[in-house]
């Protein structure tokens, strides 16, 4: 009987800990499959460009007597991709700092809706050059506690894209206001819209609708996924809808620690 308890008690310890050790090893499985993920993806993101300037240097070494106006077009484009790398460079740093917690946040008393109009303000005078317009629904009247320069990144992302997936005589709107107790901010436009179906992945890192649109604006796929770190960091929310006739609406909701304007 001892014997037969003692087994009993090894095969129940034995299955107990390499059922934990799966439990544990899980979530550590996951993270090192969402980081090699992120490297390839990287990777290949960077490849591209670098391919391309690679491409029209060696091109421009084979004609060294040719005049410069004669490969405009390939100094431009070289040039282009440079810009590109830039900010790919940047946005991966930002989200490798965010993953490392290594970010921390500098909070400072922000008042919403004088902090958002200087913002929107310059995009006012790049949504007419491009004849769209741009109008502000400024209506918060609240000072929230938060990093203003983070904060500032948020909402040159929304506008950015804003300004880059509509079309001439499109609208982009931007309104504060306050509900159920939180600060809202939201962008909406009445441009090219957001498929119901691919809502979902829209925060996701180097997810693209169309790719190759992305591409020829300049995107790189990470830009929300920088802007929902920054409201999550701020213990807030974004979410993603169909704007109500045509195009999209972002919703930024921050928790309101606010000091009320008199
Ligand atoms: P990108 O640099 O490609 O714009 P983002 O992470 O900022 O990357 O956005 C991810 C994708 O979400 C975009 O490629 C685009 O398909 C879609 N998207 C973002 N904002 C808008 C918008 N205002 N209207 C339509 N599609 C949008």
């Amino acid at each position: 009987l001892i014997i037969l308890c003692s087994s009993v008690f090894v095969i129940l310890s034995i299955s107990a800990s390499f059922f934990l050790s799966k439990r544990m090893m899980k979530p550590i499985i996951q993270s090192w499959n969402k980081q090699t993920e992120f490297v390839e993806n990287a990777s290949h993101e960077l490849r591209t460009p670098l391919t391309i300037i690679q491409n029209k240097l060696e091109l421009l070494l084979t004609e060294p007597q040719e005049k410069i106006m004669n490969k405009f077009e390939n100094i431009a484009l070289s040039l282009s991709e440079t810009r590109r790398l830039s900010k790919l460079t940047s946005d991966l740093l930002t989200l490798a700092r965010a993953d490392s917690a290594e970010t921390q946040l500098v909070k400072q008393v922000i008042d919403v809706d004088s902090f958002v109009n200087n913002v929107c303000t310059p995009y006012i005078d790049i949504a007419e050059s491009q004849d769209k317009h741009l109008w502000l629904k400024l209506n918060s009247k609240i000072n929230i506690e938060a990093d203003e320069q983070r904060l500032h990144q948020l909402l040159v992302i929304l506008l950015d894209n804003a300004l880059k997936y509509t079309a001439e005589q499109d609208s982009i709107g931007v309104k504060t206001y306050v509900e159920d107790n939180k600060i809202v901010l939201e962008v909406t436009d009445t441009g090219i819209g957001i498929k119901k179906q691919n809502m979902k992945y829209i925060f996701d890192r180097f997810y693209r609708e169309d790719r190759a649109r992305s591409r020829d604006t300049g995107g790189t796929g990470l830009g929300l996924s920088i802007a929902h770190w920054i409201v999550t960091k701020h213990n807030g929310t974004i979410t993603v809808n169909q704007n109500q006739h045509k195009g999209t609406m972002f919703k930024v909701r921050l928790p309101k620690k606010e000091i009320t304007k008199p």
